[in-house]
């Protein structure tokens, strides 16, 4: 997937406000926050959104890593808003899978 924006963030080839890294997942600040914690994270290997994952582990490492983040982040006790955006319609714009954290303001429900 030479194209796709987040993998080539994975190889380093665009720059990134890393937060976490390991050799599974990686995490860092959205260019375009909408919260004043706005951190997305992706598994490294490149999956296009959570309809095309047949991993079960990939999700859940994904999921667990994101919860940690946000523990890491001083964003937990406070709440916080785990998103995946799947399909067009549901606004997903990078098709790699990523988590968005959402933190530091009122979270509405239901969501826009
Ligand atoms: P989606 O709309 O697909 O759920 O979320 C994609 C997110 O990626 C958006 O919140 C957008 O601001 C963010 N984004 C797009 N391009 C870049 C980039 O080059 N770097 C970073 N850090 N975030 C990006
Ligand atoms: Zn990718």
């Amino acid at each position: 997937m030479d194209a796709c924006l987040f993998c080539k963030l994975v190889q380093g080839e665009i720059p990134a406000k890393t937060v976490y890294e390991d050799d599974q997942v990686m995490a860092f600040h959205d260019i375009n926050p909408q919260a004043p914690t706005h951190v997305l994270v992706i598994p490294k290997a490149h999956v296009a959104s959570m309809a095309e994952v047949t991993d079960p582990m990939l999700a859940g490492i994904v999921m667990v890593k994101a919860a940690e983040i946000a523990r890491q982040l001083g964003v937990e006790e406070g709440g916080y808003r785990l998103v995946a955006n799947t399909g067009a319609g549901a606004g997903q714009t990078v098709f790699h899978l990523h988590v968005h954290i959402l933190a530091g303001r009122p979270l509405h429900w239901p969501p826009g």
